[in-house]
């Protein structure tokens, strides 16, 4: 080999190994890049490890508080059970009955938790100034005159019920099918009145709040006393004050303790006129007569499914805003909703909607009516199966 064949060859050879430099080099930042990845995957289950390793705290209301002793007697929620435990001097000055806190496995206070943050907030929806109208309402003309001559008046013009000398209604119970505008009345009447609205599900009480409904309903009057002129409206009223029955679940008993609270907030409840109650029920058969005495629900409204001319009014409203194509005939449209509730027309009013975009037209067509139409009943009855599409 002359010395330019050996020069060639070592030059070449030289090229090979920068291109290995190369490719090592890259492997090299791919390995970092990898390094930095799994460490901070470490690092998350590291913590995600001190998460799991540290216990949850149970809750609790702080039944007495003894005054030298540092010891408070508290409730565990959940299982109702009464323990007397010692509290640390830091936190028994703080600790007054009522008060809700969260303990440790050994009943140990841990901290003190605000009321404002806890169960009013998330059991209690408060709407100052509800955006509901009476004209938004179709086809309840003789159940708006009644709920604004039982809640209306008395709110606004208590001194008519004075001069004619008998006491204002004390409680409106609506009842009647799903969907049908009873909540809508109640706000309605609020916007109307300029009144706070605040609204509570029976059904949230009992399901979400075991072992606080009764403390749940004393808030309930003391927040409505507090943002007076207020309507508090308790919806599925039947989940607190549904018949009494023969089984003696604790369950049930929480249910009747939550109802007597209602019952006897309704009795000692000072008509001033400024607060009116409304509840509303879709098992009016289910309910104890007890809260139907006089001074506690004395007025009942049903709100019925909407009849043909109803059902007309509710379509227009939920179709007024839309751009509606001529060849969409209304009336054969409130004909054929028969059983259709006002839920049920507004969300056959959004699907044709729907259907025109789908379409990708902004004109809502009778032929999208009809689809959407039949996509409602198809869903409403259960026994069809359902089309996959
Ligand atoms: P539920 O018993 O299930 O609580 P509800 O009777 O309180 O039902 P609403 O919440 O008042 O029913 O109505 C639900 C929706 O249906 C309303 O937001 C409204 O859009 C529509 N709707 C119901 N009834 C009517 C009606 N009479 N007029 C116009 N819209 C209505």
């Amino acid at each position: 080999m002359d010395e330019d064949e050996r020069l060639a060859a070592l030059r070449e050879h030289f090229g090979d190994i920068v291109q290995v430099h190369d490719e090592l080099a890259d492997q090299l930042d791919a390995a970092r890049d990898r390094q930095v990845d799994l460490r901070e995957e470490v690092d998350r289950l590291q913590r995600e490890n001190e998460a799991l390793k540290t216990s949850s705290l149970y809750l609790a209301t702080v039944e007495e508080v003894a005054d030298e002793e540092d010891e408070v007697v508290l409730k565990q929620h959940g299982n109702n059970q009464e323990v007397l435990t010692d509290v640390s001097p830091r936190l028994s000055d703080r600790l007054e009955a009522g008060d809700r806190v969260a303990i440790n496995d050994s009943f140990a206070v841990q901290t003190l938790l605000d009321t404002e943050t806890d169960a009013r907030a998330q059991a209690m929806q408060v709407e100052e100034d509800p955006s509901v109208e009476y004209a938004d309402i179709g086809g309840l003309e003789e159940q708006t005159r009644e709920v604004r001559e039982a809640v209306e008046a008395p709110l606004m013009d208590p001194e008519r019920f004075e001069a004619v000398g008998i006491e204002p209604p004390t409680g409106v119970l609506l009842h009647g099918p799903p969907g049908t505008g009873k909540t809508m009345l109640a706000k309605a009447v609020a916007n109307q009145t300029d009144t706070t609205f605040i609204k509570m599900a029976g059904s949230e009480l009992v399901q979400k709040f075991i072992g606080e409904g009764a403390r749940l309903v004393r808030d309930l009057f003391e927040l409505a006393e507090e943002r007076a002129p207020a309507i508090i409206f308790i919806d599925e009223i039947d989940a607190i004050a549904s018949k009494r029955t023969e089984s003696k679940t604790s369950g049930d008993a929480e249910v009747q303790r939550t109802m007597m609270q209602l019952l006897s907030e309704m009795d000692g409840f000072d008509q001033r006129g400024d607060i009116s109650i409304i509840a509303a029920t879709n098992r009016f058969d289910m309910l104890d007569r007890a809260i139907l005495r006089p001074g506690r629900f004395d007025r009942l409204i049903e709100v019925p499914e909407p009849n043909v001319e109803g059902r007309r009014e509710i379509l227009a409203i939920h179709t007024a805003d839309m751009a509606v194509a001529d060849d969409v005939d209304m009336e054969a449209l409130a004909e054929e909703t028969e059983g259709f509730s006002g839920a049920e027309l507004e969300s056959l009013a959004t699907e044709a909607g729907m259907f025109a975009i789908r379409d990708e037209r902004t004109e809502v067509r009778m032929t999208d009516f009809e689809e959407a139409m039949e996509k409602i009943t198809r869903e409403d009855s259960p026994g069809t199966p359902i089309a996959f599409y």
